[in-house]
């Protein structure tokens, strides 16, 4: 890495000066480094929709390699390190938007209060890509097919947001994430901060997926949180990737579950309810009725994962 000038001190931040062509993949932008966060959020009211946010550029520097963006300017966030942290702040645990995927799956307050998340990180691409994949990235691009959208739906975690103009917002996982690649960000707003509930003891959680090769999106991926008392589930959540436009929660099943024993039989029916009401896409992949089988066996999977987990202790 060059050394990180200050913003104003740049040459004129025009990087590419081909529009298409042999040698350069990605159409022409200006890029610029903030140091800050107020500074991001001002550069960002400057440049309007034309610009976009970089965070570790996982998703987003490919669409600019294949041309399905073209950004007139790039806001590189890596110089803002004020959006680089774990820290549990009372009942909840805040994950900055620029936390790097693979410090989230190595940290010990994750594992110990929001387990889901901890099991659900390996599960991200590969190492290189959760060394340089952030957080506020993966939560930013609302892939359906993505882990982390997946678990901030399941444990009902909070997405806090700030423009210049107007200040912080907290928005709810369910109304953050509204459809393919679609998320309540108004052009002008950054993701700041994923606010993840703290769990209490006896939560078992497991996340199972069927990929066609290691380190794919999953075609199909099932989350479970599930906490027993005695030999009764108090409490299940139960999300499943791969089957609409964004996570979808099977609160049907998860009722179904709720002070029921757990029992194959019970696992049986839960995973039949959160299979059968949807209709998930076909494509190269797979059809939906074969989607629609993975829902049914990952989900039972998964229960009987969570269980055994919990029942050990969370
Ligand atoms: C080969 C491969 C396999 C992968 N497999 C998986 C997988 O299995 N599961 C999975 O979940 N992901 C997977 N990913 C994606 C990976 O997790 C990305 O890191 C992540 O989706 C995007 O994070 P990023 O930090 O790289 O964001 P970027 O690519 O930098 O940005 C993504 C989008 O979010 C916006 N954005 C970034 N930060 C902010 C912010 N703070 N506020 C507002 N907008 C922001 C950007 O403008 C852009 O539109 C894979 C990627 C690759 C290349």
């Amino acid at each position: 890495m060059g050394e990180r000038l200050p913003l104003r001190s740049r040459p004129t931040p025009t990087v590419h000066s081909r529009s298409s062509g042999d040698q350069l993949k990605s159409p022409p932008f200006a890029y610029v480094a903030p140091t800050s966060v107020e500074e991001a959020l001002t550069l960002l009211a400057e440049h309007g929709d034309e610009a976009k946010l970089l965070a570790g550029g996982q998703s987003l520097v490919p669409l600019l390699a294949l041309r399905l963006a073209s950004p007139s300017a790039l806001i590189d966030l890596s110089g803002v390190p004020e959006l680089d942290y774990v820290r549990r702040e009372n009942d909840h645990i805040a994950i900055g938007a620029m936390t790097r995927e693979r410090a989230v799956e190595r940290s010990e307050v994750v594992r110990e209060f929001v387990p889901l998340l901890s099991v659900a990180m390996p599960l991200i691409g590969h190492l290189a890509i959760r060394n340089r994949g952030t957080v506020g990235g993966s939560a930013a691009h609302a892939d359906p097919s993505a882990e982390i959208p997946a678990v901030a739906i399941a444990c009902d975690a909070e997405v806090v947001v700030r423009s210049s103009a107007r200040g912080e917002r907290t928005i709810t996982s369910d109304d953050f994430f509204q459809g393919f690649f679609s998320t309540a960000l108004e052009p002008d707003e950054a993701l700041i901060e994923l606010r993840f509930p703290v769990v209490g003891p006896g939560t078992g959680v497991a996340f199972e997926e069927a990929t066609r090769r290691h380190g794919d999106f999953a075609m199909v991926g099932a989350a479970a949180a599930v906490r027993t008392e005695g030999a009764h589930i108090v409490e299940a959540r139960i999300v499943v990737i791969g089957v609409s436009d964004k996570p979808v929660r099977r609160r049907e099943a998860e009722q179904a579950l709720a002070g029921a024993e757990p029992t194959r039989a019970a696992f049986e029916e839960a995973a039949a309810l959160a299979a059968d009401s949807l209709t998930p896409p076909s494509d190269l992949h797979g059809t939906s009725t074969y989607r629609r089988h993975l829902v049914r066996v990952l989900v039972r999977r998964a229960l009987e994962s969570a269980v055994q987990h919990s029942q050990e202790g969370g």
